[in-house]
């Protein structure tokens, strides 16, 4: 297996072996684009690295033989004593995972290359201000020391030297701090620093190797569902430096603007600064059209790459590069994180440039993005305070109290609070914090900031770079134009749309896009138009892309309406219990408690006309499309008084020698039907088997109901669904009752009525014996709720809650299976059944009426399998739509 590879010999779609960034820069070179020399060492090396502990037998003379290569190419040596070639060893993963790796510059430097550095750019501030950057970045992420006491030491020599900013010390400030951070690594570490080059670049790129499994790394991947599995590549490249006065510098761009994806010059640019500086957000930036002014030449160039990187990637592209002395260099680019917005807005621009196909365009967008788009806003109209603008850099609005440490946004959090995070600017460290914050607030940093860049791959309201506010994080507190100051604990509001900061709490309206959905859509802001233009064109191409189709879980009419509006095309799953709540309880209770024939039938008939009008309603809203109404489902006890509750009335009702017949026998008959495990208990089909008349009446209820609607010139698509079936014979016994109770509403109202019967498949019997099942059913649809629940064995109640956190921890699932089909265990017998089912009825209808119908990932799945359509909840109708669509491209 070979583990190198030169720039010139990979390519973009060697992203898994490679990394994303590897990829890129290979890509980038046999573009002939100006990308400074060097190789990348595969995520396989860093596999074997990470699993055995040692690198690869063979690495070592791979990457000699590389560096000669390079060496020779470059016309000298790596850290060669009279003119050093310096390398950067950086990480770069399949999936960007920003500033979560390590990096480490100017590799090559030593006591001795120093001098030659100096003399050859003719700059000792440069060569000593370089060495310094080594030893801090090598000691601190190599050989582990405190990076506090780097830096530390780098306040002291500015306060002895009485200046403020790092580029105010002079070579021979430098030359001694070089000295002092050599000693702290002595001290530190328990070694000197390496002086071997070589040695140096073999340790980096084991800190690299090392860096895919830290806390923060791994913390980042579960968030991002990103596989653990992965490893990291490394890219050893030969530097170029910004950091060489003025006309040097280094800068990110966007080839449109990430937030709106508008065409034009969008980034940041840092005169005399090497590297991570911009990305950091250390030092303020320029807008990238001041660059125009500060170097024409590079400026042109660097427009004309972007060009050609567009048309290239047909994307958005991200870039950082890096000016030396007036030369540009492309140091990395990728198809570029950008807003859901953005991403809307960007797939149409490139379908009407001409770049893309719709099927295309449907990649470049997902259900997430969609929801995200979902979202309330703020309301414009509201009498609010704004107190500073900063950079829209991840959309949303979010309210919440202000906390300015990741310590105490986690804490508050967790007590139910919602916060948001205020910093001068976040870095790897406040990653808690900015998981439990409703939105990031920085009063530093562009666009491309580590806030920005975070937040917006999370999803998270951010606006950064608010520079008119004064945030001052030791004593917990924010000071606005004018001197107001925001204490910890105040509410204050973004927008991470509009970069606007506002004091107290803003009122929030429904999206655009939702608004577009209800068909309520005016004529509104242009942003917001052009935004719901994208989104009505992009659902027009899933749509006629997508066999599945998408049903909604509705249980009345308002619901189903809506739904209809987002686009259902019938209702998968009525859940009738739904109907049977508040006033109607008691007639449930009064049923489940009868003792005599006689009692059961009265609770039946009072219920059976509530009951036809819930159908008839929902029918009419819902008319000419498919409504597949299920029996009764849930344990017993959930209509019943609570038994503690009850128990302490009966108890107290004794000791006070007041009259407790009824109570009493409530309480009794509460204690016969108690269950240790009520899910595995009295539900579903076996309650219409016990309690007789319960199932017939809902299905007369069904039946007159469509017969009803027949009468009034309706187009009623009745479904009948029967759940928690395990065997064949109980769908058999309640068919038969069903099957007579139609034919005599058909002969009452003289109407073929057309309803179908089926059942749900939740659990595994019912899977593994779904060829029979299919005998009596015309129907399947997989209630994958229970159907998770009952083949993981987890109470789908109480786990999430209790252990999940620890599993999601510890990596056993990358996300709950209640949330995304579990493929392999769940996901297998949805495939088994719907093959054995479809072997003995051939026409067999199959949908899913669990959670997972609106989950992006399982919508692709259960395309993948052949069923004909998924059902969710009426909000996520338009994400199942979108999912549906790609899944079908
Ligand atoms: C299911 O189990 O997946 C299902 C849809 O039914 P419920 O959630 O009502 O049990
Ligand atoms: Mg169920």
């Amino acid at each position: 297996m070979k583990f190198v590879y030169d720039f010139t010999e990979g390519n973009k779609d060697l992203k898994d072996l490679l990394g994303g960034k590897g990829a890129n820069l290979a890509e980038m070179t046999n573009l002939g684009l100006p990308v400074p020399p060097g190789f990348t060492i595969t995520t396989e090396a860093c596999k074997v690295y990470l699993e055995s502990g040692e690198e690869p037998a063979a690495l070592r003379d791979e990457v000699s033989a590389h560096l000669d290569a390079l060496e020779q190419r470059m016309g000298k040596k790596l850290g060669q004593a009279d003119d050093p070639l310096l390398v950067s060893v950086r990480s770069g993963a399949k999936f960007s995972m920003p500033g979560m790796m390590d990096t480490v510059l100017n590799i090559g430097l030593s006591d001795k290359s120093v001098q030659g550095l100096a003399k050859q750019a003719g700059d000792d501030r440069f060569a000593w201000d370089s060495y310094r950057r080594l030893i801090q970045m090598f000691g601190k992420t190599v050989l582990g020391v405190d990076g506090e006491l780097f830096e530390d030491a780098l306040e002291a020599a500015k306060a002895a030297k009485k200046v403020t900013v790092d580029t105010e010390l002079e070579a021979a400030d430098l030359k001694k701090l070089v000295t002092k951070f050599k000693k702290i690594v002595k001290t530190e570490a328990g070694r000197d620093f390496p002086q071997d080059p070589r040695e140096q670049m073999d340790l980096a790129i084991h800190a690299v190797f090392d860096s895919w499994n830290t806390d923060r790394a791994k913390l980042y991947r579960r968030q991002e569902r990103i596989p653990h599995d992965l490893g990291t590549a490394v890219n050893v490249c030969s530097m170029v430096f910004g950091n060489l006065g003025p006309d040097s510098g280094t800068g990110v761009a966007f080839t449109r603007d990430p937030a709106s994806g508008h065409q034009g010059v969008y980034g940041d640019y840092l005169q005399n600064a090497q590297g991570e500086d911009v990305v950091a957000g250390i030092r303020n930036t320029v807008p990238l059209a001041e660059l125009e002014q500060i170097d024409k030449k590079s400026y042109d160039q660097l427009m004309q790459i972007m060009e050609t990187l567009e048309n290239h990637y047909k994307d958005l592209c991200d870039i950082e590069f890096t000016i030396e002395r007036g030369v540009l260099w492309m140091l990395q680019t990728r198809v570029g994180k950008r807003t859901a917005g953005a991403a809307f807005r960007i797939a149409t621009q490139l379908v009407d440039q001409g770049l893309i196909d719709e099927a295309e365009a449907l990649t470049r967008v997902n259900g997430a993005q969609l929801a995200q788009l979902m979202f309330p806003r703020f309301d414009e109209s509201a009498k609010v305070e704004t107190v500073g603008r900063g950079i829209a850099a991840s959309p949303g609005a979010a309210v919440g109290k202000a906390v300015f440490d990741s310590y105490t946004a986690v804490k508050w959090s967790r007590s139910g609070e919602k916060v948001i995070l205020i910093r001068r600017e976040t870095n790897p460290d406040d990653l808690d914090g900015m998981i439990a914050a409703e939105g990031i607030l920085t009063s530093r940093g562009g666009k491309t900031s580590h806030a920005a860049v975070v937040a917006r791959g999370m999803g998270k309201t951010c606006v950064c770079g608010a520079e008119e506010l004064e945030v001052d994080t030791k004593r917990r507190r924010m000071t606005v134009p004018g001197g107001h100051v925001v204490e910890e604990g105040d509410v204050v509001s973004i927008d991470g749309s509009t970069g606007k900061v506002y004091l107290g709490e803003v009122p929030v309206v429904p999206s655009p896009v939702v608004e577009y959905f209800e068909g309520r859509m005016h004529a509104g802001a242009e942003d917001a138009d052009e935004l719901v233009e994208a989104v009505h064109r992009i659902m027009a191409f899933a749509d006629r892309k997508r066999r599945l189709r998408v049903r909604a879980n509705a249980d009345n009419a308002e619901d189903a309406l809506r739904a209809r509006r987002f686009g259902a095309q019938g209702i998968g799953l009525c859940r009738t219990e739904h109907m049977f709540l508040g006033d109607r309880r008691e007639l449930v209770e009064r049923l489940i408690l009868a003792d005599t024939q006689a009692e059961r039938e009265e609770s039946l008939k009072e219920l059976l006309p509530l009951q036809k009008q819930d159908f008839v309603q929902l029918f009419e809203s819902m008319d000419g499309l498919p409504v597949t109404v299920r029996l009764l489902d849930p344990p017993l006890h959930e209509f019943l008084p609570d038994i503690t509750e009850l128990s302490v009335r009966v108890a107290l009702a004794e000791s006070r020698q007041e009259p407790h017949e009824n109570e009493l026998r409530l309480l009794q008959a509460v204690h016969r039907l108690h269950e240790q495990n009520p899910m595995l208990g009295l539900r579903g089909v076996r309650l219409g088997l016990v309690i007789p008349g319960l199932f017939t009446m809902q299905v007369r209820a069904i039946a007159e109901a469509a017969a009803e609607r027949k009468a009034a010139k309706g187009d009623p698509r009745a479904e009948i669904m029967i759940p928690l079936v395990g065997t064949v014979q109980e769908l058999e016994i309640v068919r038969e009752e069903a099957d007579q109770v139609i034919a005599e509403v058909e002969a009452a109202s003289g109407t073929q009525l057309k309803l179908s019967i089926g059942t749900m498949i939740e659990l595994p019997r019912a899977a593994l014996t779904a060829g029979q099942i299919a005998e009596a059913a015309q129907f399947f649809s997989f209630g994958t709720n229970d159907l998770t629940q009952t083949v993981w064995g987890f109470s789908r109640d109480d786990v999430e809650a209790s252990f999940f956190t620890a599993y999601l921890e510890k990596g056993i699932f990358g996300v709950s299976p209640f949330e995304t089909i579990d493929k392999d265990g769940v996901g297998s017998l949805v495939k088994l059944a719907a093959k054995a089912g479809r072997e003995t009825r051939p026409d067999l209808k199959l949908g899913v009426c669990g959670e997972h119908g609106g989950d992006p990932e399982s919508v692709h799945f259960f395309h993948e399998v052949g069923l004909d359509y998924v059902s969710c909840s009426p909000f996520r109708i338009p994400v199942a739509r979108l999912e549906a669509g790609r899944a079908a491209v």
